[in-house]
């Protein structure tokens, strides 16, 4: 990363942040400052340094309060799940209650959403298992006592038929989960949560590490049914009716859960429509397959709700909740998960020493406060702004169509889709297009001659993202307008001295 930085010359070192603005020191030593459309990759939904937020952090720390205590009472966290209900029960209208397991990363708020549903469903096996073993204890003893006849078939005596069945049923039970993600999801880099993120440079060397996944079309998701099928598998039971045994078959939960962006981040800023959203619920239910809604990026208000999945009126089994939870200060991590399938045996099988710290969990208590203050102003002021960022991405977009493909996004989680120049006349454009790295270079341009950041999705890098805080400002918007005209101008001059020198 330093190598690329330093090519594109950019490998500069930020020595200060605040709200929307990153500084670093030019050579007389003076700040310059920089406008972060980055915003620390949608962590920073407060901006960079939110008083209130590092106020409370500081208090905190002077309080003398401890920061790790764990195996203790910790109310701080009981709180935070407290606010976290009241929003899902606002937003979503139900009264079902999540319960919460805090951890320190995005990714690592996936693998509890992917351990949990594991786990639930290895309870599950266990649960078919006893039962059948119970069913299969009957019969043979109906059969041994004269009560009941053997089905025809192969077996020769009862325990021939309860070998066989017995055996079919460990083949099956030892299967390992079918997970789903859709194609060009990122739900992060360990080792079970980069076998969800679609791009296959991060996914395919430790693909032997890890439950593999089923990618579903992002725009078919009627796909789920037909996969189903094909994955379908079934537990030998036995069962008595009317003094003979029948071999019937038990439904086997294949899968472990499906996992969404309603809002894909990485993968290029693409929205799933409320359709969509939809089609996957009903799916996924009819399979009895939960749904984990990945709302890292997407959540903590930037949308215009707290949840991008509300409006489209997707309710989860687990959300996985980071980024902006933590305010851009701590590094805090949740996955909510829905009380009908919460096993709480659960929460002494994942922890972890630094999460749910004491400091992490003061400060996101501050940083629900600040965004459900005056009945939620944050996310009013999230769409405001979202909406007059849109605008202007729009009217670019049709100001210079040979150059920008379209905007795409909600509220303050926006992407704009540069063309592929990989067949442009001048040959370093074209090349750095063929060579995936022409949002980098575009990136680059906008920082050194313009003090605007922001870079490229990680998955689809065409499309430059724009994450910056709900305080945006007007001039800030002004001067990303003006900074985007350049490009525009200059990539439809294909002058690319101005992109990489003489
Ligand atoms: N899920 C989504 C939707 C993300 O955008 C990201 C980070 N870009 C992750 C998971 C992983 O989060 P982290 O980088 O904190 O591990």
């Amino acid at each position: 990363m330093q190598n690329l930085l330093a090519l594109l010359g950019i490998d500069v070192e930020y020595v200060r942040g605040e709200g929307n603005t990153l500084y670093f020191l030019d050579e007389a030593g003076r700040e310059v400052p920089v406008i972060d459309y980055a915003g620390g990759y949608g962590a920073l939904v407060l901006g960079h340094n939110h008083p209130e937020v590092v106020a409370t952090a500081e208090s905190f720390l002077r309080s003398g309060n401890p920061v790790l205590a764990q195996a203790s009472r910790q109310p701080a966290a009981g709180r935070v799940l407290a606010r976290l209900n009241e929003i899902v029960r606002r937003e979503f209208g139900t009264t079902e209650p999540y319960y919460g397991v805090f951890s320190n990363s995005g990714a690592e708020s996936v693998e509890v959403a992917l351990k949990h549903a594991e786990f639930d469903r290895q309870l599950t096996v266990r649960g078919l298992l006893g039962e059948i073993a119970e069913h299969v204890e009957r019969a043979r003893e109906a059969v041994r006592s004269g009560a009941a006849t053997l089905p025809d078939g192969p077996d020769v005596d009862v325990d021939a038929l309860v070998d066989r069945v017995t055996a079919a049923n460990a083949v099956v039970a030892a299967r390992p989960p079918v997970l789903l993600a859709l194609e060009g999801s990122f739900h992060g880099k360990l080792v079970g949560s980069v076998q969800l993120t679609h791009n296959a440079a991060y996914r395919t060397p430790f693909a032997s590490m890890a439950a593999q996944v089923r990618f579903v079309p992002f725009d078919q998701p009627e796909a789920i049914a037909k996969i189903a099928e094909e994955e379908r598998a079934v537990l030998l039971d036995l069962r008595l009716e009317d003094g003979h045994v029948r071999v019937v078959e038990r439904d086997f939960p294949v899968f472990g859960a499906l996992f969404m962006e309603v809002i894909q981040g990485e993968g290029g800023i693409r929205e799933v429509t409320a359709e969509q959203a939809r089609t996957i619920r009903q799916a996924c239910t009819a399979i009895g397959c939960p749904v984990v809604v990945d709302e890292i990026q997407s959540g903590m208000g930037r949308t215009g709700a707290f949840f991008a999945s509300s409006p489209i009126g997707l309710q989860a089994d687990y959300y996985t909740l980071a980024k902006g939870l933590g305010g851009g200060i701590t590094k805090t991590a949740l996955t909510l998960i829905r009380g009908q399938r919460f096993r709480p045996e659960f929460d002494l099988v994942h922890s972890s020493t630094f999460a749910k710290d004491g400091l992490s969990l003061a400060v996101t208590l501050k940083v629900l406060d600040v965004l459900e203050a005056e009945g939620g102003q944050a996310y009013r002021q999230a769409a405001e702004r979202g909406d007059r960022l849109t605008r202007l991405l729009r009217s670019l977009v049709a100001a210079y169509p040979q150059v920008l493909k379209e905007v795409r996004g909600k509220g303050l989680m926006l992407g704009l889709e540069f063309r592929d120049l990989s067949d442009a006349a001048a040959p370093r454009l074209r090349e750095a297009a063929r060579a995936d790295m022409f949002g980098y270079v575009v990136s680059a341009y906008l920082l050194r001659a313009h003090r605007i950041r922001t870079f490229p999705t990680a998955s689809a890098v065409n499309t430059l993202r724009f994450e910056p805080s709900i305080y945006l400002t007007d001039e800030e918007t002004a001067a990303l307008e003006a900074a985007l005209r350049d490009v525009c101008a200059r990539l439809g001059d294909q002058d690319e001295e101005a992109f990489f020198g003489p």
